[in-house]
This record gives C-alpha cells, structure tokens and sequence, in this order.
C-alpha cells in the first residue's frame, strides 16, 4: 500500500506537464451576498461575499504566524515543536468557540487534530469534510503554508453557520503533523471511516498552501479531484460570476492523500504550485505574514463557500426537517465509540522535498 503510494505521488510530477494554460482573467467581486428565496428561509447561493472575510482571515493568519498573541495568550513564532502545536491547539479550539462550535481534540499520541461539526438541518448522517493543516515546519512562520489554509477553514466553519438550511453536515478539521508525513490527516481518516462515527462523509476537501498570486490572475489548483468534485467547483465558479482560471492538477504530497488512501471522494486546494505562481518562501524562515497575498486568499475563499453552500443547499420543502425524535448522538459520543478501536500507526510518507512532490 505504501509502496504503491509512493509509487504514485513519484510518477505524479511527470503528469504535470500537461496541465493547461491559463486562459481567464483576474476575478472581480465574487458576486452579492446570499439573497432570500422568495421569503423562505433558504437562501439560494449566487456567490459567497461575506462582508466580515477579509478582516477575519488577516486576523487568523496574524495569529498564527506570530505578528501578534493569539486569543489565548501565545505568541506563535513557529508551529513545529510539542509546546507550540499545543498553544496553536489551544488557540484554534478557542477560534471554533467563537464561532459557536464546541471543538475537540482527536488525540492520538504524537499529536493532536482540532475538529468540530456543524449539524444538518435535515436528518442525514452524509458529511462533508473540509480541513487543512496547522502544523509548520522548524523555524519557519507558516504562513503560506499553511496558516492560509487554516484560515479558509475557519472562514468556512463561520460562513456555513450563518446558513438557515443544510442538507449535509459539516466536519471542520485541522491536522496536525503534515509536516513530518502526513500524520494527523491518516489518523482522522482512519476515523471517520467507522461505523461509530455515525458519518456517510460524501467528500474530503483540503486546503495547503493558498496565499501566493504573483502575476494577480487569482488562478487556484484543484488536485486530484475524484467523482465530480471539480465540477463542484467549476460551476461555483459560475454561479459566482468569476472568471478565476482553476487548474486540475495531479499532485499529492498532502492530506487529501490519506483521505483518499482510506476510501474518501477527496480533492486538495492549492495556489498555482504546479502552474509556477507558488511561494518563494516555502519552508523557509521568510515564509511570513508580511509575504501572503491576502486579497488572493479571499478570492479562493470567496469560490470554496460558494461550493460549499452549492453543496449543502437543499429546498424549502426539506427545511429543518430533523427528526428530534431520534437524535443524533453527539459528535463526543460518537468520537468516544470510534476511539475504543486503536489506530493503526500512521506510515510516515518522505517530507520536505518539494522537488519530488513529497509532504509539504
Ligand atoms: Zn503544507
């Protein structure tokens, strides 16, 4: 398994000559806000512009790569050793409580994923995930990569709470230990795929490194996107009137891996890595606040909501159809039920070399 994972991410780099050109023009505003259904109460998506995007986003990624404490008190230099993956913990369980959620933490030994969920509001138990890591790599901010991922998801988990009506829940995971092979994402993958997590999760999206857009064409890469998840995003696109170029791309070397290696419909988000618009920066010390591309962050962003709402949006007939009834167990018991089997220790995959597509 390992080996032919191995196998596959080497040859990945050879597939990715024959990614197309770009073709579109920079994005404009990604649309008006949510409008109002005919007074119903489901708002119908043309493209998600909340107002509170930009700030908030420039505030996590100030956060978490040091410009100023965080929420919980830390100054966040790096996010590498035990003590400062423990204080970045803390301060995302703090972000998802502000939001409203009630976080956890998946502990499996070396480390530790932050996650929360936002129920359906129909009875359902399919389950869209959307994650990123928290984790950097010694010495090094951050920032790209990948606060800028951390801070999409957070932006996701307040945008899809402000939504009257959902037709799917909603899992909202940061990883820990990307870094050194992928870690945190395998032990949630090997999770979420059991009976007692209660969850039929339909697709795995994962956000890694989306803070750099030097030539300002506001291109992203979607990669290895399984069944219709570039769809997915192509007519978000439309129903945002963007004209972003977003490339399919081939590469690995990120958590959508494990999640595909455990089964999941997955997709990974990315800055032009393949394409040559990526940072300069990357596992260096200069990967810093001062050298993301926050306007870019936002517009990728602006398109993941816009899916994300495209595919949770259900219509008025089915709203708030949830059966009080039979409620579902509580994302705590049903974590507790899928944690009395142990995992399996995680392979750790080759990182830190970019030039063959590894861990990044
Ligand atoms: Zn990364």
């Amino acid at each position: 398994m390992l080996a032919a994972h191995i196998a596959s991410i080497l040859t990945v780099s050879l597939a990715l000559a024959s990614c197309g050109a770009d073709d579109g023009k920079a994005d404009g505003d990604a649309g008006a806000d949510l409008v109002d259904a005919g007074g119903a109460e489901c708002a119908t998506a043309v493209g998600a512009n909340p107002e509170w995007l930009l700030g908030a986003q420039d505030s996590d990624l100030r956060q978490l790569t040091g410009i100023e404490a965080t929420m919980t008190g830390a100054t966040l230099a790096e996010r590498s050793t035990v003590s400062n993956r423990a204080a970045t913990r803390e301060f995302l369980q703090a972000r998802f409580a502000s939001l409203g959620y009630s976080p956890m933490l998946d502990n499996y030994g070396t480390g530790a994923n932050v996650f929360a969920e936002l129920p359906a509001t129909v009875e359902t138990t399919d389950t869209i995930v959307v994650g990123a890591h928290f984790d950097s790599v010694p010495g090094s901010p951050g920032a790209n990569d990948n606060a800028t991922g951390v801070a999409m998801v957070l932006a996701a988990a307040r945008y899809a709470a402000e939504l009257d009506c959902r037709s799917q829940h909603i899992i909202f995971v940061l990883f820990d230990e990307e870094e050194i092979g992928l870690v945190g994402s395998d032990q949630f993958a090997q999770l979420i795929g059991r009976p007692e997590f209660g969850a039929n999760v339909t697709a795995v999206h994962t956000i890694d490194q989306n803070g750099w857009d030097e030539d300002g064409d506001r291109a992203f890469e979607l990669e290895r996107p399984d069944g219709t998840l570039f769809d997915a995003y192509t007519s978000a696109k439309q129903v945002a009137g963007s004209s972003m170029p977003i490339h399919q791309t081939n590469t690995g070397s990120t958590d959508h891996v494990s999640f595909r290696q455990h089964g999941f419909t997955s997709i990974g988000i990315t800055e032009e890595y393949v394409n040559g618009d990526t940072t300069p920066h990357y596992h260096l010390s200069s990967d810093s606040y001062a050298t993301v591309d926050r306007d870019y962050l936002a517009s990728t962003t602006r398109l993941m909501l816009t899916m994300l709402h495209s595919s949770v949006i259900i219509d008025t007939a089915a709203l708030r159809s949830l059966d009080s009834s039979q409620p579902r167990a509580s994302l705590a018991k049903r974590y507790q039920a899928a944690t009395v089997l142990e995992r399996d220790a995680s392979p750790l995959r080759p990182t830190g070399c970019r030039s063959l597509g590894l861990s990044r």
